[in-house]
């Protein structure tokens, strides 16, 4: 399918997020926690629902570090500031923000502790707490490991930075090793997006350094658009090595630098580790994640499979065909406030259609894309066959650059329906 096409099936498919967008005007009080895209998203989109709601956002941060974009601030292409978004905005718009961490969430009576021991009551809760690494998952990296040596850079902020210096001072000749996780974490195509740009810096900024990308998997989301483009733009400088030919790293060892798999031990300038994930720890705490670490929930209205009354958005949520994505999460976002609000005012909730689009950068003005549309179908968010799709393989580099603005407008399309 292509782009063209492709954006105008968004258009019509974004006003179809929900038929007939009824205003519920029932009263209630709605928590949300965690004011990343999904709760942002979420928190305004009640407002603008059911203004009779009384909507209180837990979020601990004063601003919002956003994650898309961050991996060309990692090569030296975007300043963090344009990254970052306070939420005066939601304030004005009449929503309750709590500058506090939840710290505890009980459905019996229902209501939400916070870390100053206070508590909130909610007749529905909104979770979108988004990720935490498993510090458990890969022997030799822990907290520790990441803040020092091998920064993950997962979490926008003070690791991107540290991402960032590393690589400004690898030296020419260096060589940089980046570690992918299995399936699934945030942002499917994120670390090939990373290894792009850190290719690009590579060759524009030091002479004869490398990059090897250790992963745990065989295939990857857009892989042939990536590959390609690597062939193109980054020949013997970035190598790919998948799980079959021994890519999955199995420790690392921060006193020597060294990263392992089951067949190699490498010890490179740079190591940029991105472990294994799972919701937020709120999530375990609430009884809403299971085993798996992420939150099974109701496509219909997103509400908790675990625990009633809590509807769990974004990454933390399990949300079927739908990765793991910023765009997912405002969309989830939108379809949950209108389900609360219907709860809330006795209305049988629709089931929703939502859209993704994810874009990546593989260098400054080349621009990849792949799209989807999902609706409920036997209890999981299904991906509708033929209604997405990705960039051609063979477009023109009018469509690359084309698409890289697009990206552009996205981000600040979904940033300002967040945050304002
Ligand atoms: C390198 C990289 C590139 C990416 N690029 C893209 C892209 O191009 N396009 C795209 O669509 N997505 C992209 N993503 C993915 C995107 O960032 C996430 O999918 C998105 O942020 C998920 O939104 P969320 O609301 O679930 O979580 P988040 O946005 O992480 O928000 C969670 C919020 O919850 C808060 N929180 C956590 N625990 C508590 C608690 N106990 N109490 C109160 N608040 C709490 C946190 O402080 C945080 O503010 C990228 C991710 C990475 C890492």
């Amino acid at each position: 399918m292509t782009t063209s096409r492709r954006h105008l099936l968004a258009l019509a498919t974004a006003s179809l997020a929900r038929p007939g967008l009824a205003c519920a005007q029932g009263a209630g009080r709605v928590v949300v926690i965690g004011g990343g895209f999904g709760g942002a998203s979420a928190a305004r989109a009640l407002r603008r629902l059911a203004p009779a709601l009384d909507v209180a956002l837990v979020e601990p941060n004063a601003a919002f570090i956003a994650c898309p974009f961050s991996n060309a601030v990692i090569a030296g292409l975007r300043d963090i500031a344009a990254q970052s978004f306070g939420y005066a905005r939601l304030a004005a718009d009449g929503i309750r923000v709590i500058a506090q961490a939840a710290t505890g969430i009980d459905t019996n009576p229902r209501r939400v502790t916070l870390a100053d021991g206070s508590t909130l009551a909610f007749d529905r809760l909104v979770l979108a707490p988004g990720i935490d690494l498993r510090w458990d998952a890969l022997p030799g990296y822990d907290a520790a490991a990441a803040a020092a040596t091998m920064p993950h850079a997962w979490k926008a902020g003070p690791q991107t930075l540290l991402l960032r210096d590393r690589l400004a001072a690898l030296p020419e000749g260096g060589l940089v090793v980046m570690s992918v996780p299995p399936n699934p974490y945030r942002c499917p195509p994120g670390p090939y997006e990373r290894a792009s740009l850190i290719a690009h810096y590579l060759k524009t900024r030091k002479k004869r350094a490398k990059l090897i990308v250790l992963d745990a998997k065989d295939a990857f989301s857009k892989q042939r658009l990536f590959q390609n483009a690597w062939k193109a733009l980054y020949p013997g400088l970035l190598e790919w090595v998948p799980l079959s030919a021994g890519g999955k790293v199995t420790a690392v060892d921060v006193a020597s630098g060294q990263v392992r798999t089951d067949f190699e031990t490498y010890t490179p300038d740079l190591a940029n580790i991105i472990p294994p994930q799972r919701a937020a720890a709120i999530a375990e705490l609430a009884g809403v994640a299971d085993r798996t670490g992420w939150c099974p929930i109701d496509p219909d209205t997103f509400e908790s499979r675990l625990r009633p009354g809590i509807h769990v958005i974004g990454d933390a949520a399990i949300a079927g065909a739908m990765p793991k994505s910023a765009f997912a999460a405002n969309a989830q976002a939108k379809a949950c406030a209108q389900a609360v609000a219907d709860l809330l005012a006795d209305i049988t909730p629709a089931p929703p259609r939502l859209l993704n689009t994810c874009y990546s950068l593989v260098a400054p003005g080349y621009g990849i894309s792949v799209a989807g549309v999902y609706r409920p179908a036997n209890g999981v968010l299904t991906d509708i066959e033929g209604a997405g799709g990705t960039s051609a393989l063979d477009a023109p580099a009018e469509t690359r650059a084309a698409e890289a603005r697009y990206a552009e407008s996205w981000f600040h399309t979904i940033t300002t329906e967040a945050f304002g």
